[in-house]
């Protein structure tokens, strides 16, 4: 059976699920997105990513077709329908159809919502998925990479040429400064010491990131919150990225350079045990409801 696809208050099996032609989203990328994970069929901070998803619509003045408790009914309904139990809901919202293909915003604009949900593994990973190669390649995004925009070529282009050289993620650098994945947050560890680049127009706030750092605040592990070079990457002890779909994501080469001892590293690893216990509370918390 195929999955269930939601697009503007309709749940269509996913072949029959279409958008118009004259969608904003495809002619202009004149939309937002958020992808967040799901365990055990329940979402993982969710109301977080709800939250950036109000912040990316305000910042290009769109609103949401429905209330945000209708939105997280219908979110509810499509990981049902879709007995989904691992994997991630991938939702947008486009400023829908265009009249002539005119720059401007219509008139009256009305949003167009798009959900649907992907199966894979994302919490119970073997140890050989838990060890990506990372590729450096300069940052060529818009400079406002707080707003979670559908416009994803720059970072489809380096995705692309990152896994042709064997890689499974990119750091994207500026001014030799790493910025940050193609789809995560970027994060290297040096003398005991996590370093990764303060959040403001230059990157994504990752909500995995935003979680991530909040434990290590718990735990008084030590965060310098600085941009860092590719260079200082090159010779950290360990490197990790961040996403909803990797949680924390251990690196064990940058560029064909190994990272510490070419193996997971203690401090990341510990990271993502306490990533995914904090996922888990929200299992915990939906069973005692
Ligand atoms: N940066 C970029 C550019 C991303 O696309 C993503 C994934 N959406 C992230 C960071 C990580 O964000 P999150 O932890 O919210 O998935």
């Amino acid at each position: 059976m195929s999955d269930i696809a939601y697009v503007n208050g309709k749940f269509l099996d996913i072949n029959d699920a279409k958008v118009s032609v004259k969608d904003r989203g495809l002619l202009f990328g004149d939309g937002v997105y958020e992808v967040a994970g799901v365990i055990e069929g329940v979402l993982i901070d969710n109301l977080a990513h709800l939250k950036r998803l109000e912040r990316s619509l305000h910042s290009i003045e769109l609103e949401l077709p429905l209330t945000i408790n209708k939105l997280i009914e219908v979110q509810k309904e499509i990981i049902m329908l879709n007995s989904l139990k691992e994997g991630t809901l991938y939702l947008h919202v486009t400023r829908g159809e265009s009249q002539n293909r005119e720059f401007e915003f219509p008139e009256a604009p009305r949003a167009s919502i798009v959900m649907f949900v992907q199966h894979k593994k994302i919490f119970h990973l073997t140890q050989d998925k838990l060890r990506a190669k990372v590729m450096t390649l300069p940052d060529l995004r818009w400079k406002r990479r707080d707003i979670k925009s559908i416009a994803l070529l720059a970072q489809v282009l380096a995705k692309q040429t990152a896994h042709q050289n064997g890689c499974d993620e990119v750091w994207m650098y500026e001014d030799n400064f790493v910025t940050e994945g193609g789809s995560s947050n970027a994060f290297i560890i040096k003398d005991n010491k996590l370093i990764s680049r303060k959040n403001n127009e230059t990157i994504l706030s990752g909500i995995t990131r935003q979680a991530v750092l909040k434990l290590v605040q718990q735990e008084s592990l030590l965060f310098d919150e600085r941009p860092f070079t590719i260079e200082e990457a090159y010779h950290s002890s360990e490197a990790f990225y961040t996403s909803a779909s990797v949680f924390v994501m251990p690196v064990i080469s940058i560029d064909g350079k190994i990272i510490g001892d070419g193996n997971p590293g203690p401090l990341t690893l510990k990271l993502r045990n306490l990533y995914e216990n904090f996922a888990k509370s929200f299992i915990n918390q939906k069973n005692n409801n």
